[in-house]
């Protein structure tokens, strides 16, 4: 595992998280060497782009995946691991916005993605300590419970989904030990070890084909006379293009780039809690605050809580120190806990909190997840991997998500977007 631990992307302290500490042993794969000729490059070892690669591999392409780091070294391996199917945006927004037609369409195909993942851990056997519980959205407020009545309702008409259930005050706090308002209880969610999730993911990627290389940076993007992708000791020239690396990705495509901004998020794994376990039920769970607080408990026991953001580049010097308060606030009585693991990730958000998918010619895209990205990314894989191989129709319904630019381009998207996320962490601090 020592590789795992230096490179590109590790300032967040990969290192240091409790899925690394507990990881499957997987190869390692050797960095690109040369020149090669493939149908397609993949950049980005992370779900989307090991999805996308699996994919087509089984669809008869020769596909080439280059990883920067390790597989998993991104939000894919860090996670909280919470699978939440849908989109970021509710029923009601998606209506909103697109009408009730188009809504139940996105809404239907982004829910595939649950399935799409349970098949692939069960087709492939992986190990990832998928627990099937449900996830539980706990509301700090009591507007918030009516703003789950209304999301029900709304779900149930228009989408024809009936599977979530509104909480009473004492009901949630049978599932969570901590006093929420209300909850709205998603029966169809859960969670699992991310981090061997996407390394059986890369095993059967591997195993349909895909040749992975991992230390290779793509550095450049050549359009003319042939689509190349060049690292610092080689190039693959191919016919299409994936590009997944969502928010470490920086530059190789602007236009790609414009539509996301990354958010430093920092999880912490308390040691195991045996009798002070606080979450009985055993579901995945996540409050209404807009810096939301989600946690769950691990295979072995520890709350793996996540809670706070910071909106420059820079970790915190002591992760464990800034997630700390954010848990003892939801569970006083774990105060004084001993924190076994600590670590961060970058979260790619957008505009409109829904995800950025489609392609430029030959060079496709998707990223953006805002948070949500645990399952979309696998599903969005596969959208990508359909397109390249002659059929574009779900990929195209998914496009029409398309999020706004940052105001101010990338230079200013950093200022603007910290003012914004300024306010509503005032706001959340107002309402706790
Ligand atoms: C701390 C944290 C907690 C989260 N919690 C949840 C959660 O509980 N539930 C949920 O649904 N979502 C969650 N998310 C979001 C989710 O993890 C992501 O949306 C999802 O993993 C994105 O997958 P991806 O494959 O698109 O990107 P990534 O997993 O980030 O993969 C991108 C890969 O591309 C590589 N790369 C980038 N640029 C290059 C380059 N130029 N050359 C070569 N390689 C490159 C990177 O090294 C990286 O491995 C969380 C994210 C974070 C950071």
């Amino acid at each position: 595992m020592a590789s795992r631990l230096t490179g590109f992307n590790s300032g967040l302290d990969i290192g240091k998280s409790y899925y690394v500490a507990t990881a499957n042993p997987a190869p390692d794969h050797p960095a690109l060497a040369g020149d090669v000729d493939a149908d397609l490059v993949v950049v980005g070892g992370g779900c989307t782009g090991l999805s996308a690669a699996l994919h087509a591999a089984e669809r008869g392409l020769k596909v080439v995946l280059l990883e920067g780091g390790k597989i998993g070294w991104g939000a894919s391996g860090r996670n909280g691991g919470q699978m939440i199917p849908g989109l970021r945006k509710g029923a009601k927004g998606l209506v909103k916005s697109f009408g009730p037609e188009r809504a139940k369409a996105l809404f239907d195909l982004a829910f595939e993605a649950r399935g799409l993942v349970l098949d692939i851990i069960e087709r492939h056997g992986i190990e990832c300590d998928l627990r099937l519980n449900g996830h539980l959205v706990g509301a700090v407020s009591a507007s918030d419970v009516r703003d789950f009545e209304e999301e029900a309702e709304c779900l149930a008409k228009v989408m024809k989904f009936t599977d979530v259930e509104i909480l009473s005050a004492a009901e949630a706090r049978q599932m969570v030990d901590t006093p929420y308002q209300g909850a709205v209880y998603e029966r169809l969610g859960g969670h699992m070890h991310p981090l061997n999730y996407t390394l059986g993911l890369a095993r059967a990627a591997v195993g349909a084909g895909v040749v992975i290389h991992e230390n290779s940076v793509a550095v450049r993007l050549e359009r003319e006379p042939s689509t190349r992708v060049f690292t610092d000791k080689g190039s693959v020239r191919a016919r299409h293009v994936v590009l997944a690396g969502d928010a470490l990705l920086k530059g190789l495509e602007p236009r790609v780039n414009s539509r996301i901004m990354p958010v430093g998020n920092y999880i912490v794994a308390t040691e195991p809690l045996d009798e002070r376990n606080v979450i009985p039920a055993n579901v995945a769970v996540s409050d209404t605050l807009f810096v939301v607080n989600y946690y769950r408990m691990s295979a072995d026991g520890r709350l793996l809580f996540g809670g706070g953001e910071r909106y420059t580049p820079s970790p915190p010097a002591d992760i464990a120190g800034f997630v700390r308060p954010h848990m003892e606030k939801t569970f006083p009585q774990l105060k004084g806990c001993r924190i076994d693991h600590a670590w961060g990730g970058l979260v790619s958000v957008t505009t409109s909190r829904l995800p950025h998918v489609g392609h430029y010619s030959e060079v496709y895209f998707a990223h953006g997840y805002s948070g949500k990205g645990v399952i979309l990314s696998t599903l969005s894989g596969k959208l990508l991997a359909e397109a390249i191989t002659g059929d574009a129709s779900r990929l195209d319904l998914f496009s029409t998500l398309t999020p706004l630019p940052f105001p101010g381009g990338t230079a200013l998207r950093g200022p603007l977007y910290v003012l914004g996320m300024l306010w509503y962490a005032m706001r959340d601090r107002l309402r706790h």
